[in-house]
């Protein structure tokens, strides 16, 4: 008899936690498990901004995916899904086609950019490893670019960043560490450089406790970021963008690097596939299956689900992901043992910390608020547990961050 086949889609913190969960649960007699991801590579989405701004190499932040796979019992495919045919059970690749029994989709997001004018064309996105290392690359051309050039264009060296959410946040942190280092090595003026963060929210970090809001605001306006709150971004243009200032006004600020950081959509995959989403993402089920499709399970950012307590949605969070991934292989190696009986998944939130740069960052642990380098090394603790976890041991001593102060 031929074994069930499990295709996981996306390499990401779901994909991974779920096939390296499935590689110890089953033996190779019990079901083949193949792995789909775009690069030959993990990458850690959730230090992207500080690759983004140059405050870590791109390499930091990934690692081979052979090295966390046990290959005797996943075949790992390197190629693009095109298309989920959920009917002909089967998905399109640009290297052929997969037929599934069971499949996982785990293909992360995308930046929502809402419709906006001018954002496709105009704006960086902290989105993956190749985004990262062009807005870093960017941002250094307008240093480098701006000595050559005999009538000075200081507008080059203005940097907008749109939405003031915790990518757009620990992104200006890192930015508030890598400016001054931009600065000596270009031989420019620091008065010369702005960063303008443009909110339409009455307040960054919107929810998050206020007094911890304010201590974020203080300190990343120390680094000298300027906050334009309350401000709809409306436009982006070649060298600008429009924000909405009140009802009618409308303020212009030239720049030479936009950066949207404005929120997330699930992959566009889903709704090509036309399974039932809200913003490219399924609202599924307890047990991470998309209803009315037993054999598919949805996780990770392409998956929405309902927080009972204040009935909206979880935020698509890399620990969500993760504890996502764990029971979404135990709930596959069940189907694939005849049981029908699955595990109910709700999420174990143990806080969030929003990172400031390098040794700073604010956050809620356990119910208990940090600040300052405590809050920056349990940051940093989160990220090398996010490794453990994927890949023990010898992965946190590889790509493990240890500078704790
Ligand atoms: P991802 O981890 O994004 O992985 C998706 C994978 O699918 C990728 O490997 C991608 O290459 C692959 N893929 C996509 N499309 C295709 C395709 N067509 N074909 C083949 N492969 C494809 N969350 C936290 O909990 N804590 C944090 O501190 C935190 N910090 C963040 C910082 C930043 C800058 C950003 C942008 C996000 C942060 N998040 C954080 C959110 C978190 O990163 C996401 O919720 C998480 O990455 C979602 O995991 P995922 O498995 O759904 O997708
Ligand atoms: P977000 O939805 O958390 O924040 C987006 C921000 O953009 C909001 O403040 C919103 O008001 C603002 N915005 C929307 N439209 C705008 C416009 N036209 N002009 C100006 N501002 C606008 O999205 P995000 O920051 O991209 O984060 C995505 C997900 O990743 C979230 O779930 C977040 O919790 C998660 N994340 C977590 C961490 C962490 O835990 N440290 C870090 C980064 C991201």
């Amino acid at each position: 008899m031929r074994k069930p086949r499990i295709v996981v889609l996306g390499a990401g913190y779901g994909g991974l936690m779920t096939v390296t969960r499935l590689q110890k649960e089953m033996g190779t007699d019990a079901a083949e498990i193949i792995l789909v991801n775009k690069n030959d590579y993990h990458y850690e989405t959730t230090w992207l901004h500080e690759a983004s701004a140059g405050t870590l190499h791109h390499d930091r932040v990934r690692y081979s995916i052979n090295d966390v796979i046990n290959r005797s019992k996943v075949n790992f495919l390197q190629a693009t899904v095109e298309d989920i045919k959920i009917e002909e059970k089967k998905v399109i690749t640009d290297q052929g086609e997969l037929e599934f029994d069971y499949l996982v989709i785990a293909l992360g997001a995308e930046a929502e950019t809402f419709g906006i004018q001018g954002l496709k064309e105009y704006a960086f996105m902290i989105s993956n490893v190749n985004s990262a290392r062009q807005i870093r690359e960017h941002i250094e051309y307008q240093f480098a670019t701006y000595k050559t050039e005999d009538e000075k264009n200081d507008e080059r060296l203005t940097i907008i960043v749109g939405g003031a959410g915790f990518t757009g946040i620990e992104f200006l942190g890192e930015l508030g560490n890598r400016i001054p280092e931009l600065c000596k090595e270009y031989d420019v003026d620091p008065k010369k450089v702005r960063i303008v963060c443009v909110e339409a929210a009455p307040m960054i970090l919107p929810g998050f406790d206020p007094e911890l809001v304010k201590y974020a605001r203080a300190k990343l306006e120390k680094k000298g970021v300027e906050f334009s709150i309350g401000t709809p971004l409306k436009e982006a243009t070649e060298n600008s963008v429009l924000i909405a200032k009140g009802e009618d006004e409308v303020e212009e600020i030239k720049a030479g690097t936009v950066v949207w950081a404005a929120g997330v959509r699930g992959n566009p995959l889903i709704e090509k596939a036309g399974i039932e989403n809200m913003r490219a993402r399924v609202k599924i089920n307890k047990d991470l299956r998309a209803p009315g499709h037993d054999n598919i399970f949805v996780i990770g950012d392409c998956s929405l689900m309902i927080n009972e307590e204040i009935n909206r949605p979880y935020p698509p969070t890399a620990q969500i992901s993760m504890q996502q991934g764990e029971v979404c292989a135990r709930n596959i190696a069940s189907l694939v043992k005849g049981s029908e009986h699955l595990e109910e998944f709700t999420p174990d939130i143990k806080g969030t910390v929003c990172s400031l740069g390098e040794d700073d960052a604010i956050g809620v642990v356990y119910g208990k608020k940090l600040t300052g380098t405590k809050a920056s090394f349990m940051k940093k603790v989160i990220d090398n547990r996010a490794l453990y976890m994927v890949g023990g041991p010898s992965l946190v001593f590889k790509k493990g961050k240890f500078k704790f102060f």
